[in-house]
């Protein structure tokens, strides 16, 4: 048996275990360390194989928009029936893909993009700010470099769509600028470009995940918090509205309060305690590539294509498309081909060889139906907080995450707005 009941040597009392171990786990740790709890984190890998490894690094304040915005159902339907196509949701008769695609479509609508754009919008703000804080407190090796992102339109329509996104960008008072074919192109001398145009979001940013994942690690270590890594967590028991009991493979926690991470796979878990989050793991791809030589100046969203770009450490990461479905290993190929071959459409000069399926990474967003993070203090398990569901910007809200979880933990008001992302909004 594991106790995390160590004796308290600092300001907050207690003992904290966090489960799941990806960059909001990690984030979590952190500050609840930082704030003096006696803090563990269990995960089921060894805390380099999750979804916060192998992402774009992109920190996304310009994605203030959920997933589940208008005119995403139609591209959606139309993509469906592409084996290339960036999206993807296997036609199949599983109970939680039907209720999870009703609840999306629910939400899929312009009153609740209105409504939840400042929420998301505040959450991604403050974690930028965090994300600065890091590069000093962790050392700045993770590479966060302040560039912005460029979202590369070639056809009328998206850059129809693109300018009027901006201008509500520019509205909620992020810094961007609109570019045409030549304006982009002198952002990027040394690569040949073939776009109509961009937006710079020049609010944005970009670092290199696995030297943070890795510093973070260091960091947290250092400051005394327990990783116990490849312990998968299979049963938690609770009492009276209170867990007591955290059941891993070959441990029992005992601890004083728990934060509920777990990626993709926060719907079961949470199903162990009796709450209900809806999520569905959305499978993405991505490869490092050489081929840029160190050209490539600034992280790019080709975005009919649905492929993100960003430098890192001299080589470029290359990721894409959103496979929404039960959680599976299986590398479709075909898709990575789609992710290839939109390369040179946006960057001619560069064709890519098709990489080897062993050198594909894949991972699993986890995404909530309406596109909102799960944040919060359970309602009904009184020492549980629930941080997940951060979809297709997991990285860049991952600080604000793990700055709010410390924050409830000492009971003290969250620096963002978390009304929106109560963990049991579908109670
Ligand atoms: C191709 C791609 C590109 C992306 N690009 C970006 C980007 O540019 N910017 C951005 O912000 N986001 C991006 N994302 C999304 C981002 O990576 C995720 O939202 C984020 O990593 C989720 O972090 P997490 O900590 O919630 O989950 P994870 O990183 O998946 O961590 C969850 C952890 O929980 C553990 N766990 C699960 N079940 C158990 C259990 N029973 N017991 C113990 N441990 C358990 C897992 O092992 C895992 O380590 C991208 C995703 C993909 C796929």
């Amino acid at each position: 048996m594991v106790s995390t009941s160590q004796p308290n040597t600092t300001a907050a009392s207690g003992t904290a275990l966090v489960i799941g171990g990806g960059i909001v786990g990690l984030a979590s740790a952190y500050y609840l360390a930082k704030d003096g709890w006696q803090v563990t984190v269990v995960d089921k890998g060894d805390f380099y194989d999750n979804c916060s490894y192998g992402n774009a690094g992109m920190i996304v304040p310009s994605h203030f928009t959920p997933m589940a915005a208008p005119g995403i159902v139609a591209q959606g339907i139309k993509w469906l029936f592409n084996s290339r196509s960036p999206f993807y949701m296997k036609p199949s008769p599983s109970l939680s893909l039907i209720s999870w695609g009703l609840k999306f479509l629910k939400h899929a609508n312009e009153k609740h993009v209105k409504q939840s754009a400042p929420h998301i919008l505040g959450l991604n703000v403050l974690s930028k700010t965090l994300y600065n804080e890091l590069s000093v407190e962790l050392g700045d090796e993770f590479g966060l470099a302040h560039k912005g992102i460029l979202m590369l339109y070639k056809t009328e329509k998206t850059a129809e769509e693109e300018i009027h996104l901006a201008g509500e960008a520019k509205a909620l008072g992020l810094e961007l600028d609109i570019l045409d074919s030549k304006q982009v192109q002198a952002l990027e001398p040394d690569v040949q470009l073939d776009v109509m145009g961009a937006v710079h979001y020049r609010s944005d940013a970009h670092l290199y995940p696995p030297a943070l994942i890795a510093l973070l690690i260091a960091k947290i270590k250092a400051m005394g918090v327990r990783l116990v890594p490849n312990e998968e967590v299979v049963d938690i028991l609770h009492r009276d509205g209170k867990i007591t009991e955290v059941i891993s493979e070959t441990n029992e926690f005992h601890t004083d309060i728990v934060v509920l991470t777990g990626g993709a796979w926060l719907q079961g878990l949470a199903k162990k305690v009796g709450l209900s989050i809806p999520l569905m793991p959305g499978k993405g791809y991505s490869f490092m590539t050489t081929a840029f030589d160190g050209k490539v100046r600034h992280p790019s969203l080709l975005l009919e294509a649905r492929v993100a770009l960003t430098p890192m450490g001299g080589k470029v990461r290359i990721g894409g498309t959103m496979e929404l479905g039960p959680i599976n290993h299986h590398i479709n190929m075909h898709r990575v081909e789609g992710i290839v071959n939109a390369i040179p459409e946006y960057y001619p000069g560069y064709r890519l060889p098709m990489p080897d399926k062993k050198e594909i990474w894949h991972g699993f967003r986890p995404c909530s139906p309406d596109g909102l993070p799960y944040l919060g203090y359970s309602k009904t398990i009184n020492n549980l907080i629930v941080a997940g569901g951060m979809g297709m910007m997991g990285l860049s809200l991952g600080p604000a995450a793990g700055k709010i979880v410390a924050e409830l933990a000492l009971g003290q008001k969250p620096s963002a707005d978390i009304i929106l992302f109560n963990p049991q909004r579908y109670h």
